[in-house]
């Protein structure tokens, strides 16, 4: 699975060790519905990149499964985001921004941190993850645990 992939390249570097893994879940894409639903799922790292350089180890892990797997499955094989950093925020420098600028927007991200950080707090709207999540107003987008 694409997504296991990733999570296990994450690793290999030998830059970051994992620390906890959520369930993956399936969700119903939000903006264009005529495609299949996404599998996400997060996980929890430490890491001794700082957060541009993590971004740049995503998006070269990102690459590499884009480059095997683009022609068969369409573009979106594999999207790894920073959701947070420890209590860091960055507000758009070099075009990273963390917390992630719509995390605390998606269920698709919630539900899954809430199965491993439930008490984490966003450094910036100073409420934990399961407060986002029980707060959500999204029409309840759905999401299926699946293993
Ligand atoms: P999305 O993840 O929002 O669905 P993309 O994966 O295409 O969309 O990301 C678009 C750009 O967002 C990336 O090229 C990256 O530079 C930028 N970005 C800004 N903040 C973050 C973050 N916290 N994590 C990952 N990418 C980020
Ligand atoms: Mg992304």
């Amino acid at each position: 699975m694409n997504c296991q992939n990733g999570i296990a390249a994450l690793t290999t570097s030998g830059k970051s060790v994992l620390h906890a893994q959520s369930q993956f879940y399936k969700t119903e894409p939000v903006d264009y519905k005529d495609q299949d639903w996404f599998i996400n799922a997060v996980v929890k790292i430490g890491t001794s990149s700082d957060p541009f350089q993590l971004l740049n180890e995503l998006k070269s892990i990102e690459g590499e499964a884009g480059r095997t797997k683009t022609i068969r499955f369409g573009p979106r094989i594999l999207d790894l985001d920073i959701l947070l950093y420890d209590d860091v925020v960055i507000d758009n420098i070099s075009g990273l921004s963390v917390p992630h600028a719509r995390m605390h927007q998606r269920r698709f991200v919630l539900r899954p941190m809430c199965d491993i950080a439930p008490e984490l707090v966003h450094p910036v709207l100073k409420k934990d993850m399961q407060y986002l999540l029980n707060h959500l107003d999204d029409n309840e987008q759905k999401i299926i645990q699946f293993k």
